[in-house]
């Protein structure tokens, strides 16, 4: 058994550590590794197995001599005996692990490759083998190259069966085959999957409800991406930059444009800090929500149109859509790729294309307000047709009571309450103009909203719903109060708990002032 001194070896090894040579992402990491380190035996590499680097040791049976040797010799250096044999056992796995960020560059030559890639920016790998692997390589890298292997160690955790089960290969039943799951749902949706799991070097179990919910974002990419190219048709061969002209930009164009932005030094900043999890995060609710949800609706009454209009909503959807592209790539390299290769496009493939800046020039926070603004209404105009169960495809009348300047706002940018919530008729008045009679009303951001519904709701009917809503949120508050009267569960429950009732009591007291003037525009 051939064992290897470990306190010469790991005391450049701590060092290189403690002077933040090389530095562990999470921080926490760093413990766990001097710990390790500074209690370290010495390591016994000689394995009895078949496979492996063979210990390069032989013995003389003739003068029982031991020597080692770099090529294979043929004779004892010392009595010249031609009876030798190798050592029959083999390197420990971890050993020649150890070797591996320069053993795979042509090491003990001093290649072009080795110069190139030594030492690396990076390590990746699962916080199960921070002492096998990475403090391994540390010290053979610092003793063999005289130089660390990697500036920053980026620890993740495991991967668990859906009870939070390590995966085993004694336990098949916690298996789970990758290739079964990219069979099912793709390489992208599973990659995107285990991205989005969890914090930064923390375990994740692995759910299938969870993957379902990917596929769908993986689906609403290639919609989006059919969508675009299908209204590329008449779209000019591209040289060079997108230009757009300022003036012929909607509000919906700045708006995207200035939350790229946004998105984009975000995203630089959260691969900087190696928050992947959080990246993907910020991706998704931007690709689904703004951009598929938001912008691409707010597009398509404007790609009906004909001229300089459809142009620009164009070139606005191929280049914020080329940069999503590109953003999301590390993430879904297949999905980005075959889909940026069908967009117009400079380059050969997206792998090379640059990561975007973001352009402080494009940031435009009035048009994220009114945006906002229009956003808003939207909402509170499908709550209303909602609550009313007006059928999704009728077109209804809205009668707007605002000040001047939301008037202008709301006068600039009708089609898109047109489109969103499907109005066939849109009234904009002074905030003191006289409210109408008979009509669902909701107030955002100081407009009123007004949809006159009789005729199509059953206003009576609708008027027995209210009264039945008020009835119950009386109860609830009545029940809600009295326990907060209560001396006994004020003082005894926890201060979390009570706090929790006296929330649920001020959310009742608002929606049922709520419904209460909602009943106000029946009578
Ligand atoms: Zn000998």
């Amino acid at each position: 058994q051939w064992f290897v001194k470990m306190k010469p070896l790991a005391a450049p090894a701590i060092k290189a550590v403690q002077d933040g040579e090389i530095r562990f992402v999470p921080e926490r990491f760093t413990k766990i590794y001097l710990n390790w380190m500074e209690n370290i035996r010495d390591w016994c590499i000689s394995r009895q197995l078949w496979w492996g680097h063979r210990i390069p040791v032989w013995y003389c049976q003739d003068c029982q001599a031991e020597f080692t040797a770099h090529q294979e010799p043929t004779v004892c250096p010392q009595c010249g005996s031609e009876k030798i044999e190798q050592d029959p056992d083999v390197l420990d796995t971890w050993f020649s692990s150890a070797l591996w960020p320069f053993s795979t560059m042509g090491w003990p030559e001093n290649t072009e490759e080795l110069k190139h890639f030594y030492p690396t920016a990076v390590l990746v790998t699962a916080r199960d083998i921070i002492f096998f692997w990475v403090a391994r390589m540390i010290f053979m890298g610092l003793e063999f190259m005289g130089e660390k292997p990697f500036h920053e160690v980026l620890i993740h955790g495991l991967v668990l069966d859906k009870d939070g089960k390590k995966m085993s290969k004694s336990r098949p039943e916690t298996n789970i085959d990758p290739l079964d799951v990219i069979d099912k749902y793709g390489t992208d949706t599973l990659r995107f999957t285990l991205a989005t799991g969890t914090a930064l070097g923390q375990d994740q179990r692995f759910q299938l409800e969870k993957i379902d919910g990917i596929r769908n974002f993986s689906n609403k990419i290639w919609n989006a991406a059919r969508f675009i190219l299908m209204n590329l048709e008449d779209y000019p061969v591209e040289q060079g930059e997108i230009k757009l002209d300022p003036a012929t930009l909607s509000l919906a164009d700045r708006y995207i444009i200035s939350r790229l932005q946004r998105v984009i030094a975000e995203a630089s900043m959260m691969l900087d800090r190696y928050d992947l999890g959080g990246l993907a995060n910020l991706l998704y609710d931007f690709i689904w929500n703004e951009f598929c949800d938001w912008y691409i609706e707010m597009a398509k009454p404007l790609l009906k149109t004909e001229g300089k209009k459809r142009y620009t909503t164009q070139q606005v959807l191929v280049k914020v859509f080329r940069q999503i592209m590109v953003l999301l790539h590390p993430y879904m390299p297949f999905i980005t790729e075959e889909i940026w290769q069908a967009l117009p496009h400079q380059g050969e493939t997206v792998m090379l294309a640059h990561w975007p800046a973001a352009d402080d020039q494009l940031l435009d926070p009035l048009a994220e307000k009114e945006m906002g603004l229009i956003m808003n209404i939207t909402r509170a105009i499908r709550n209303i047709r909602a609550d009313a169960g007006v059928d999704p495809g009728r077109k209804v009348e809205a009668i707007f009571l605002a000040e001047e300047d939301k008037q202008k706002i709301l006068t600039e940018n009708r089609l898109y309450l047109e489109t969103l919530v499907g109005l066939n008729k849109i009234e904009i008045q002074s905030d003191k103009a006289v409210k109408p009679g008979k009509a669902m009303t909701a107030v955002v951001e100081g407009v009123e909203i007004y949809l006159p519904l009789a005729g199509m709701v059953e206003l009576e009917l609708e008027a027995k719903r209210l009264q039945k809503e008020l009835s119950t949120l009386e109860g609830e508050r009545k029940r809600l109060a009295a326990k907060l009267a209560n001396e006994q569960f004020v003082t005894k429950a926890p201060p979390i708990v009570v706090e929790k009732e006296r929330q649920k009591l001020a959310d009742i007291e608002i929606d049922y002032e709520k419904v209460k003037s909602r009943l106000v525009e029946f009578s």
